[in-house]
């Protein structure tokens, strides 16, 4: 369709403009900023998973494996609607496929023969499954302390994967290796923001805008991605409201609840939610600006709650990771403040990838 015909790069901060197609940056190689990208939408739904909304992406990937289309489970509970989004249920078991299906194609398309990503987990795994889809040589950078299951499983889907001491240094590490790679760069990449847009699609489809989003926020791809989608589907008269967020972090990495209400000094630990284990965020600006301007609170939570959450979460019958349940405290938290609402809950990530990690709560004994 002639829209897609020249999508752009383009720099918010300097300005910088290129074709899409012309050269990949994964970030402004003028002023080493986040980048977005910028091209014709049109709200035309058809077919299934993320291509139903081909008319809202840059370009539609030509393979899948059935990303997008997750379902939505609603439950009335203490007098609120609230719509459970199962991400987990995505082909690597996370919503990253939503974005990595764009990216991993992108980098083929463009003529790429290997791709690399540092990650807390996920992300690897979702580019190993998306690079051998399209025929390329996946290099996976994660933790050491990353969930056994998880490193595990990005080596069964034929990555190479490097182990550092801590996420920080995967971060830094991963810059030995992008010469002549495709540099996922999930943390920093539009694609992945694009991606998770297709949530919000998927749900104003479904259940039409919720009142509330609560919102894990690790590199903050879900929570712009989410805003950026129910935006678009306003700026094209598609719908008349956006919901308001409340974002979830853990005390162990909350550098955007620290930009928002100051330093925190506390003993608790977060660090069993280690898809949102992100301390420095490229797109840390990004997400206090659309925080301050949507948002309706913001949660911290710590290991305990996390563990208590996780397996509340299990009795309900949904499988899946830590991190997920740190949206479970989050409502607990604020469920009288938004009683009467509908609130949407993303659950990100598979427990099937972290089961043997975690002992039950003490205490702990199935309903
Ligand atoms: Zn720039």
């Amino acid at each position: 369709m002639a829209e897609y015909e020249s999508p752009l790069w383009l720099c918010p901060y300097c300005g910088f403009k290129d074709s899409l197609w012309n050269t990949y940056y994964w970030k402004c190689p003028r002023c080493g900023k986040p980048l977005r990208v910028i091209y014709e939408k049109d709200f035309n739904p058809s077919g299934r998973g993320i291509a139903r909304y081909s008319s809202m992406l840059p370009f539609t990937p030509t393979k899948t494996r059935g990303e997008g289309s997750t379902p939505l489970v609603v439950e009335r509970i203490n007098g609120s609607i609230l719509l459970f989004k199962l991400e987990y249920l995505n082909p690597s078991g996370s919503f990253k496929d939503r974005g990595t299906a764009l990216s991993i194609y992108y980098g083929f398309k463009i003529g790429y023969l290997e791709t690399v990503e540092d990650t807390s987990g996920n992300t690897g795994i979702s580019v190993a499954l998306y690079s051998k889809l399209y025929g390329l040589k996946p290099i996976v950078i994660m933790p050491k302390t990353a969930p056994k299951g998880k490193k595990a499983l990005v080596r069964a889907l034929g990555a190479e994967l490097v182990e550092t001491p801590d996420r920080s240094t995967a971060a830094t590490e991963v810059h030995r290796l992008i010469k002549d790679r495709y540099y996922v760069a999930h943390t920093w990449s539009y694609f992945y923001i694009i991606g998770a847009s297709t949530i919000a699609f998927e749900v104003y489809e479904e259940a039409g805008i919720p009142d509330y989003v609560i919102v894990p926020i690790g590199s903050g791809g879900l929570v712009l991605g989410l805003i950026h989608g129910f935006l678009e589907l306003v700026r094209l008269k598609v719908a008349s409201k956006i919901p308001r967020l409340i974002g979830v972090q853990g005390y162990s990495a909350c550098p955007v609840y620290q930009a928002l209400r100051g330093s925190i000094v506390s003993k608790k630990s977060s660090h069993y939610a280690d898809g949102i284990m992100v301390l420095n965020p490229p797109r840390l600006n990004e997400i206090v600006d659309v925080m301050k301007k949507y948002g309706y609170e913001i949660v911290l939570v710590d290991n305990e709650e996390i563990l208590d959450a996780l397996y509340e979460l299990y009795n309900m019958g949904f499988i899946v990771e830590p991190t997920s349940a740190a949206v479970w405290v989050a409502y607990k938290r604020i469920k009288d403040k938004v009683k009467g609402s509908t609130i949407l809950l993303p659950l990100t990530g598979s427990g099937l990838k972290t089961l043997i990690e975690r002992e039950p709560p003490a205490g702990y004994s199935p309903i």
